[in-house]
């Protein structure tokens, strides 16, 4: 099978809200009047961000998913997206899971494959999103990082941590009961981009970011972007590893320290982290039942710089926790 029958057979389809999508020199997107086009690009590597044996239904799903997570943060709605594949051989059972995850969360959220580049080389896959975000009185409604103020409450969504610690048990660093690394694997492998969340927080988030690289150093980029600082209670912020609340939970082979480790450091969570007025606390409640996603607020901006993290009496813990950064 040629590059053209791969890209015939596995990703083309019509187009139905592109003008014009796979098959010429570019794809055409027609945005609607009165937006603005959110554009993100996310690239996975074999190795790096993904084991070799991985299963191509969820690493289609994932490679995707971790795309939407961006227009997700901007508060955007998707509508197309672009996949560069660069691929060792053309082995036709993989190609079939990969592009059947891929498209299986693409029709999900209504957005479209309108085009990309397949070449033969190390797996590689870049995709770029392209979404929209509506343009009111002349003001863009998007999310950005830069708007957290002196007060505003901390919010992240959904659960944290639980990547973390599949990857650690899939690396063999410590062992999990089979239900529960079931269920730590799923957050690993798919990950849910909260793609609703996100537009139902426009107009009541002051800022936002999505979880790649972990809470701590992802958090510090809206600290920094908004030029303000924050206190996290930990004691809230535990909880929010979903497996912690599973009964089968070894709490004798994972710690509290591990625990807070992975909520805090672990990468590859795809929640939403953001910020909102104390005044908006109702509205911030309903913006997450309409995209039933929970959110949890663990914490509050404050004008000194810098991030704190508080245990439960106030106190600021003595441990420190990185996020992962590709050259450090
Ligand atoms: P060009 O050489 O003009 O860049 P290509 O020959 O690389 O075009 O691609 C032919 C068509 O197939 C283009 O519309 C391109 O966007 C699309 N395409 C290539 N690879 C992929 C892919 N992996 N997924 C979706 N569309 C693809
Ligand atoms: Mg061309």
């Amino acid at each position: 099978m040629g590059e053209f029958d791969l890209i015939a057979r596995y990703f083309t389809r019509p187009a139905a809200r592109a003008a014009l999508g796979v098959g010429d020199d570019c794809a055409l997107l027609q945005p609607a009047p009165s937006t603005q086009m959110a554009i993100s690009s996310d690239m996975l590597v074999e190795g790096r961000h993904f084991f070799a044996d991985v299963d191509p239904v969820t690493l289609g799903h994932k490679a995707l998913a971790v795309n939407l997570s961006d227009l997700a943060a901007c508060g955007a709605k998707p509508l197309a997206f672009t996949l560069a594949l660069s691929l060792p051989r053309v082995d036709e059972a993989w190609l079939a899971a990969f592009s059947k995850g891929l498209f299986a969360l693409a029709d999900a959220h209504g957005c479209e494959l309108v085009g990309g580049d397949t070449t033969q080389g190390p797996l590689n896959i870049c995709i770029t999103v392209f979404g929209e975000v509506p343009v009111v009185g002349g003001k863009s409604q998007a999310l950005l990082r830069s708007g957290a103020k002196p007060g505003d409450d901390v919010y992240v969504s959904g659960t944290l941590g639980d990547a973390r610690l599949a990857l650690e048990a899939l690396r063999g660093k410590l062992a999990l009961p089979p239900g529960l690394l079931a269920q730590a694997r799923s957050r690993l492998e798919q990950p849910t981009p909260r793609v609703a969340l996100g537009q139902a927080l426009r107009g009541i988030a002051s800022a936002a970011i999505d979880l790649s690289d972990g809470l701590q150093g992802d958090l510090q980029h809206i600290l920094r972007a908004s030029g303000v600082g924050a206190s996290i209670d930990t004691s809230v912020a535990i909880n929010l590893i979903a497996s912690s609340a599973d009964n089968t939970w070894a709490a004798a082979t994972i710690s509290s320290e591990q625990q807070l480790e992975c909520v805090l450091a672990g990468g590859d969570d795809y929640e939403l982290a953001f910020t909102a007025p104390a005044s908006a606390r109702e509205a911030v409640q309903a913006a997450a039942r309409q995209a039933h996603t929970a959110v949890s607020r663990i914490g509050v901006i404050e004008a000194a710089p810098g991030l704190r993290l508080l245990d439960a009496a106030g106190k600021p813990l003595e441990r420190r926790y990185v996020s992962f950064d590709h050259f450090a």
